[in-house]
């Protein structure tokens, strides 16, 4: 089968290795050239919603995408000829932050207080009801923390208009979570769903800097996580990967946003699962059997690398990593890498984390101690 790609970035690169040994090829559209996935699969530079992507990706037993926005007339008029797995109506569901949380809400989904915002008069409304602190978002187009202002105190309201009026937004309460997880579902078209082990994730600056899996202590968390996102994938009639990125406090979890697509904080899941999501994910569009998302090992621990790549060898002395290598230019803020530990237990951990002793930058460090205290053993991840 050839699968097509709208994207052809580090996930599409991901899904084509994925991809071969299931004797699947791969046709990515990408309007740069040399994008991450042309290193590993043919390449048609092209703008997404252009008559020759169109024609390119028609040619192919079924089309996905690496990135939710992908304008979703360029999908439907694709989907006439070709089955398009997420389908339009499944992407364009993530691409609105406000349309979003309110059909969270609609399934029952606790979220973070939120609030539409078209003008200054609804700002302040919005901050009436909400209160202090709170995020300003763009509704489209936002990722990684991009267009986003955060309130501490009504002096901050000035600034953050003048960052981002001008086009739909969406207020949200700045919640004090405990700490933050994902899960990852895979759907198949007939509707048969699996679920991965929550990963435990942090961020710095609004960007995926680590995540551990399974998630530590999550108790109920992990079948919450999972009657949510199982009910917004059956809801969106989704066929794929799909991951929902949540606020925990205590027993409880709000849905932050879904990604309708392969997700950085389950990268762990391609050494760390007996089946990744980038293979679960063809599985599921190519209407495969789905394959199992259990652990391989102990306790996965996913290293992002950002702006630019550390030096192999210096991380490859450990045992039990995984090095993957986004073939893209150094660039501040840009996801360029990302390295996996997979260790049986709490002690090889700690025999790993001695191992990488100072390559390990101290906030990457200091995020792992919190999350998995060296030393603690005892109270491993259950
Ligand atoms: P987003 O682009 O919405 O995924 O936001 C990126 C990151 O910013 C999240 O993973 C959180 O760390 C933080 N963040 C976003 N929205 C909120 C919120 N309402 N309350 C607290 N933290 C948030």
């Amino acid at each position: 089968m050839k699968v097509g790609i709208l994207g052809g970035g580090q996930l599409a690169r991901m899904l084509a290795e994925a991809g071969h040994p299931m004797g699947l090829s791969f046709r990515v559209v990408d309007p740069k050239s040399g994008a991450s996935a042309s290193q590993v699969a043919e390449q048609l530079v092209a703008d997404y919603d252009s008559a020759e992507a169109r024609d390119a990706l028609a040619e192919c037993d079924v089309v996905t995408c690496d990135f939710e926005n992908v304008p979703a007339a360029a999908l439907e008029a694709l989907a006439e000829r070709v089955p398009v797995r997420p389908s339009a109506a499944a992407l364009a569901a993530a691409q609105d932050r406000f349309v979003e949380k309110s059909r969270f809400q609609q399934l029952g989904m606790a979220t973070p207080a939120f609030a539409a915002v078209d003008s200054r008069p609804d700002l302040l409304a919005a901050l009436d009801r909400i209160g202090l602190p709170a995020v300003l978002k763009t509704r489209t187009m936002g990722y990684d923390g991009k267009g986003q202002a955060v309130l501490r105190d009504r002096e901050d309201l000035e600034a953050a208009w003048q960052q981002l009026g001008g086009r739909p937004l969406i207020l949200e309460q700045w919640v004090a979570f405990d700490h933050e997880c994902s899960i990852t579902v895979v759907r198949g078209a007939d509707g048969n769903k699996r679920f991965y082990p929550l990963s435990r994730t942090w961020h710095a600056d609004g960007i995926l800097r680590l995540a551990v899996a399974p998630c530590p202590n999550a108790g109920r968390l992990q079948a919450e996580a999972e009657r949510m996102a199982g009910r917004l994938a059956d809801d969106l009639d989704y066929v794929g990967c799909l991951t929902l990125e949540l606020f925990a406090s205590g027993n409880e979890l709000r849905a932050n946003e879904f990604a309708p697509r392969a997700h950085n904080s389950a990268h762990w899941t391609i050494e760390g699962a007996r089946c990744s999501q980038f293979e679960n994910h063809l599985r599921a569009v190519c209407g495969l059997p789905l394959g199992d998302p259990g652990l391989r090992g102990g306790i996965s621990v996913l290293f992002n690398f950002i702006g630019e790549l550390p030096e192999v060898g210096d991380w490859l002395v450990v045992d039990g990593l995984a090095w993957h290598d986004y073939g893209k230019a150094a660039r501040p803020g840009r996801k360029v890498g990302h390295a996996t530990l997979v260790l049986p237990d709490r002690h090889a951990l700690d025999a790993a984390r001695a191992q990488l002793g100072d390559r390990l930058p101290a906030d990457l460090r200091g995020a792992l101690d919190r999350i998995l205290p060296p030393g603690d053993g005892r109270a491993g991840p259950d």
